[in-house]
């Protein structure tokens, strides 16, 4: 099984510091990039995973941090490395 621990919850994101450490209990409380979650506020459960995906996607997945964003940005491709417990 594929772990991906270092990828955001919310939109898929590879995060270089795990956003939820080691043991996926200690989030960094640092801002992806890419949908501007907060890793441990607005990621802490499923629902509130999902909601914050669903208003990232209504406004056209903008990144936060648009300097970040690669060239060949796919959304679709990103959205592939959610974690499957928060997909
Ligand atoms: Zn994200």
């Amino acid at each position: 099984m594929k772990m991906k621990n270092h990828n955001c919850r919310v939109c898929g994101l590879y995060i270089t510091t795990k956003p939820w450490g080691n043991d996926g209990q200690n989030p960094t409380f640092e801002i992806c990039p890419c949908c501007g979650v907060e890793f441990g506020n607005e990621d802490y459960s499923l629902d509130s995973i999902r909601n914050f995906r669903k208003e990232w996607l209504g406004k056209g997945a903008p990144w936060f941090d648009p300097k970040q964003k690669p060239l060949n940005w796919k959304l679709e491709d990103q959205l592939q490395s959610i974690p499957d417990d928060y997909f």
